[in-house]
């Protein structure tokens, strides 16, 4: 997970809950990528709590700060029901973020499970992208239909749905092309692959993760915002977990957009995948040194 402890100092120098205490605080929850909207509603509460008298010592501020973001980290009931029933996983997200990396890693955590995946590879735009999950269809042992560069992306996603239909597979997981500079395009290419998910597997539950890289901050927030924009997201996955202290950002996104954080990736290996744990994400961002 994330390199230990961004706010592990954060309480360091300060015996009490003083004015000083609440500039420190906001100052680096904002740059631990909290995000502005989260920050103030964390100090909100804490002042609320520190009123009534709930809250006394920089101890109790700590517990109180790690509660809430817990709770808004908290994952919904049923969050991984999708994997265990029939379901189109697609991975969205721009060029570099590890799409296919996931995809592939995904593959593989799905099948341990005892799935049946089937991969598709849909990112058609760049050349290397289907040999790439090629190979990672090829560690996981998992059926994959990829297109060659500059293919429909559309009509290879068919030729996966009618592989997944005519096998009977549990989950058909897509990777797709990370483009997003021309909105309407965009939206009129997910319509279309939509629409051939429906028509060719109306029983699949649908599944639509957006893949961000946390070390990008904001960049990351933007991104999110952008495809919620035009599509219906269910879930991220924070990438590169392992490479960066500041996984804040997942905080700022949730709280923002409503979406859970399911999965983080925290490596480039096969096995570097793990679901989210609430508990232990805060409990990592606040550890001591
Ligand atoms: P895509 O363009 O979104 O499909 O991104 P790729 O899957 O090709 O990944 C881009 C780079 O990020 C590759 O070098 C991956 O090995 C690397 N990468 C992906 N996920 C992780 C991760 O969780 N941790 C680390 N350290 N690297 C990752
Ligand atoms: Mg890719």
């Amino acid at each position: 997970m994330a390199k230990k402890g961004f706010f592990a100092k954060l309480f360091n120098g300060f015996s009490e809950i003083d004015d000083d205490f609440y500039d420190e605080l906001e100052e680096q929850l904002i740059l631990g990528d909290i995000g502005v909207a989260a920050t103030e509603e964390l100090i909100d509460h804490l002042k609320a709590q520190v009123r009534s008298d709930k809250i006394k010592t920089t101890d109790d501020a700590r517990a109180l700060i790690m509660a809430d973001i817990e709770e808004i980290m908290a994952l919904p009931d049923g969050a991984y029901d999708f994997e265990k029933e029939k379901c189109v996983v697609m991975a969205i997200g721009v060029n570099g973020v590890g799409k296919t990396t996931c995809v592939g890693k995904l593959a593989n955590l799905y099948k341990k499970d005892g799935s049946s995946v089937i991969l598709v590879g849909a990112d058609t735009f760049r050349a290397a992208a289907g040999d790439q999950l090629k190979i990672w269809a090829e560690r996981s042992g998992c059926y994959i239909v990829s297109g060659n560069e500059g293919a429909d992306p559309g009509s290879v996603l068919y030729d996966g749905a009618s592989a997944a239909k005519a096998r009977g597979a549990d989950i058909l997981l897509c990777d797709t092309a990370g483009r997003l500079h021309n909105k309407a395009n965009l939206m009129k290419e997910l319509a279309k692959l939509d629409k051939i998910i429906n028509s060719t597997l109306p029983e699949y539950k649908k599944q639509n993760i957006i893949v961000l890289d946390a070390a990008t901050g904001q960049n990351a927030l933007n991104q999110a915002r952008q495809f919620a924009d035009i599509m219906k997201v269910d879930a991220v996955i924070l990438t590169k977990m392992d490479g960066t202290a500041k996984g804040g950002i997942a905080v700022a996104i949730t709280r923002e957009l409503g979406v859970p954080v399911k999965y983080i990736g925290v490596g480039e290996g096969m096995e570097d995948i793990e679901r989210f744990d609430a508990k232990r994400y805060v409990q990592e961002l606040f550890a001591a040194e």
